[in-house]
């Protein structure tokens, strides 16, 4: 079969590779879709180099159909659409025994260490179908959106952490697929007014589409009073920060009301320190969460909400390349081109 390899730092090879076989406890996957995000060019640029095996099959974002099913293995046919989130957790650390099995000590990831959903076929080991990491998609879904489940799962962790309450106001900075997944969840959450803010203006149109009701150009604005103009000069009930902009993390925080929550949802530049005022969560009490990545009752969550319509992440899928144009791909989410591109083989 032919697979994406990454060879080395900035090397990725479409090579042939043996087809995977399903032995005892495994099943092997006919890759529907792998969507590609900014993670897997730091991967592939060798920025991030945690957990990632020399020659592995790169992707994390995929869905696949059932192709071949080892002994033992119960409850699938072939066909069968299902997704595979990423991150296979060790159920024994620390974390894992304490709800936070996406942040396991032990755990191994697709794309990463286990070859993943740029290629034709992938083997899905025992233990991610033992551990619940593989969950069967509901009827009639398609393969690009079910692969959409890895950001929109990882999204709904976040949204757990700032616990979107009905009727409430969330700004949201950033307006790329993240800060577009976080705005269909609060929409779905119910909040009242969701404000998005970006640099450019064509993503904003498309967060109107999805639920934004109101959206404002950061160069336009002061952000922090665009939002209190809209709640009565309250602020925000929440701030998500979906892009990794130090100075941004201080307008979060001055964007919400008292009792607010602010939270850390981009990833910033590794090493570098934002300049906060400290005394704005001590007298106005807010409360500054995190989100990274998921468990898999958020993983499955988002294979349900996807295949039920509920949150459409189809409206976030704009380009398709094969699999030989893998690295064409990457350059494309690199240069900030489309919302989601997914890599569909042959
Ligand atoms: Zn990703
Ligand atoms: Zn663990």
């Amino acid at each position: 079969m032919r697979a994406a390899v990454l060879v080395g730092p900035g090397q990725l090879e479409i090579q042939d590779v043996p087809t995977p076989v399903a032995g005892a406890g495994e099943m092997v996957l006919k890759v529907g879709a792998n969507t590609v995000c900014g993670t897997d060019g730091r991967i592939f640029r060798g920025e991030k180099t945690a957990g990632v095996r020399p020659g592995v099959v790169m992707g994390h974002e995929f869905s696949g159909y059932v192709h071949d099913i080892g002994d033992g293995v119960e409850g699938y046919e072939e066909g069968d659409l299902v997704g595979v989130m990423p991150t296979v957790p060790c159920l024994r650390c620390y974390y894992c025994e304490n709800h936070l099995e996406h942040m396991c000590v032990d755990a191994k990831l697709y794309g990463y260490w286990i070859d993943g959903g740029l290629a034709e076929y992938v083997l899905i080991t025992a233990e991610s179908i033992q551990r619940g990491a593989i969950v069967k998609a509901l009827p009639g879904s398609k393969p690009e959106a079910i692969a959409l489940a890895e950001p929109l799962g990882c999204v709904l962790n976040g949204a757990d952490n700032y616990g979107t309450n009905i009727g409430d106001t969330v700004l949201i900075i950033g307006a790329g697929p993240i800060g577009l997944l976080h705005t269909m969840v609060n929409k779905h959450r119910g909040a009242s007014q969701i404000i998005v803010i970006n640099r450019s203006p064509g993503r904003l149109e498309i967060a109107k589409e999805l639920g934004a009701t109101h959206t404002a150009l950061s160069g336009d604005v002061n952000i922090a009073e665009f939002v209190k103009d809209l709640t009565g000069g309250l602020g925000a009930h929440v701030a998500v920060q979906c892009i990794g902009n130090l100075d941004l993390f201080q307008t979060a925080l001055q964007s919400v009301r008292n009792g607010g929550r602010v939270n850390a949802f981009a990833g910033f530049p590794k090493g570098q320190m934002a300049t906060i005022d400290p005394n704005l969560i001590h007298y106005n009490e807010l409360t500054v969460t995190g989100g990274s990545n998921m468990g898999r009752n958020n993983y499955r969550k988002a294979v349900q909400l996807i295949g039920e319509g509920a949150i459409n992440v189809s409206a976030l899928h704009t380009d398709t390349f094969t699999l030989e144009d893998t690295a064409k791909a990457l350059d494309h989410v690199t240069a900030g081109k489309g919302i989601k591109t997914a890599v569909v083989p042959a």
